[in-house]
């Protein structure tokens, strides 16, 4: 059963039997969720929660040999579409009706076990809720079709000259028979290789506009990647030549009011992997006895002072996060600033959580077999993706201190 909101402890989740605080630590656990907040999913949406936390000691147990072996995790991938993830953020009119608030909890808790997963499908949300919400109403109803018969989406945006700027491509497709033909190249196309439909972005008469796009054999791919993190995402280069971008697929122009899930969602990707690298953290600092104390690391003033300060700032994101999400489903048009703040400070939280890990770690966290070290790697990816760190200190900067 969901656990309820009315629960006077928390909504963490506890192992079956009610066994002791320690063993809810265990990595192979359901993750847990923040206390009962104003900002929390509905409760009629915790059932969803449920499946994500049912989910993750799978995609848990695989996210080390994915690391490692860089392979897409397709069969987590398929969980959540036959788990009817994939389908409950869609409008409600297409099968779906979830909050952000319960999309962003579960992209957390996916992400905090796999965060190769989660971000791939948070890539693979954005571009079919895009589709089905920009498209008119005949081709939304078949990308949601596609979408709930398990086809997969993908983010076609940055480019390698426009880079962090996606919205604004650089990129000009010229007009033919039926549409406009796009030659070009798009750069760090999460699962662009099982992807049957691309969200393309382009200029039409120095114009952005935004495609559906089916692949077809104008769509190749270039193998770039092999990374430091974020291994399992395969983002890889695509290469479009004479790719016809059809007239039909064409998205309305954005108005700018809709939330997109990536934009809210990216600060989740990173408090994922921020609690996999302070359960990491907590776990090694519990389990190292030094010599020269006969204690543990975690008795050091050192650590509990800098643990302190992570766990703080942690639920310091998590509340910023929770409150663009909180936003956007009130559709307040001040939730896209927030959800800037948001991943700004989220990106950053995770690193500094990551770098503490590896300092408590010690060389053993810095060896190949320990989680610590793919934390730490995987904790990078977030400050470096759309809108990277400092270009989101760009934007609140300029807005903070009124400038144009
Ligand atoms: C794990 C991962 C998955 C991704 N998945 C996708 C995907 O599915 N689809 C997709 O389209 N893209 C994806 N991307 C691309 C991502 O969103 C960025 O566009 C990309 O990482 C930017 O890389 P770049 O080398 O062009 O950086 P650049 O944009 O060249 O940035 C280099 C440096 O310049 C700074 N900088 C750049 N522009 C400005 C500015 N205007 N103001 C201030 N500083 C600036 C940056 O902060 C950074 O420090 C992914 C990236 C990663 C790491």
């Amino acid at each position: 059963m969901a656990p309820s909101n009315s629960e006077s402890a928390s909504i963490i989740p506890q192992p079956p039997d009610g066994g002791p605080p320690a063993a809810r630590a265990s990595a192979s656990d359901a993750p847990p969720l923040p206390a009962p907040s104003p900002f929390d999913p509905p409760e009629h949406e915790r059932e969803w929660i449920t499946v994500a936390m049912e989910l993750a000691p799978a995609f848990a147990a695989r996210a080390a040999e994915l690391d490692e072996t860089a392979e897409l995790p397709i069969e987590n991938l398929r969980a959540l579409n036959e788990a009817g993830l994939d389908v409950a953020l869609l409008p409600v009119v297409h099968g779906g009706g979830i909050s952000f608030r319960a999309f962003g909890q579960v992209l957390r808790i996916i992400s905090r076990a796999c965060p190769s997963t989660g971000c791939l499908w948070l890539m693979h949300m954005g571009a079919a809720y895009g589709l089905v919400t920009m498209s008119d109403e005949e081709s939304a109803r078949y990308y949601a079709a596609e979408l709930t018969a398990g086809k997969r989406f993908a983010n076609a945006l940055s480019e390698p000259t426009s880079g962090n700027m996606f919205l604004v491509p650089l990129q000009s497709s010229v007009p033919v028979d039926g549409g406009f033909r796009l030659d070009g190249a798009k750069r760090f196309v999460s699962g662009c290789e099982i992807a049957d439909h691309f969200l393309v972005n382009t200029l039409v008469d120095g114009i952005p506009n935004f495609f559906g796009v089916e692949r077809d054999e104008t769509i190749s791919f270039v193998p770039i990647w092999d990374t430091v993190g974020m291994r399992a995402t395969r983002s890889q280069l695509v290469s479009f030549e004479g790719t016809v971008l059809r007239e039909e697929r064409r998205c309305r122009p954005s108005s700018g009011e809709q939330t997109n899930p990536i934009e809210v969602g990216l600060a989740f990707l990173s408090i994922g992997v921020a609690e996999a690298a302070f359960e990491a953290l907590a776990a090694h600092a519990s389990a190292r006895v030094i010599p020269a104390t006969d204690a543990p690391l975690s008795h050091m003033q050192w650590v509990q002072f800098a643990a302190a300060d992570m766990h703080v700032r942690l639920q310091a994101a998590t509340l910023l996060a929770e409150r663009s999400l909180w936003l956007a489903d009130l559709r307040s048009p001040t939730a896209h600033t927030a959800a800037v703040e948001a991943k700004l400070y989220a990106n950053q939280v995770a690193k500094e959580v990551a770098d503490l890990a590896v300092r408590v770690g010690g060389g053993s966290g810095y060896l190949r077999t320990s989680p610590i070290q793919r934390h730490f790697r995987d904790a990078q990816a977030g400050a470096l993706m759309a809108y990277s760190v400092e270009v989101c200190q760009d934007i609140v900067g300029r807005a903070v201190l009124g400038v144009s």
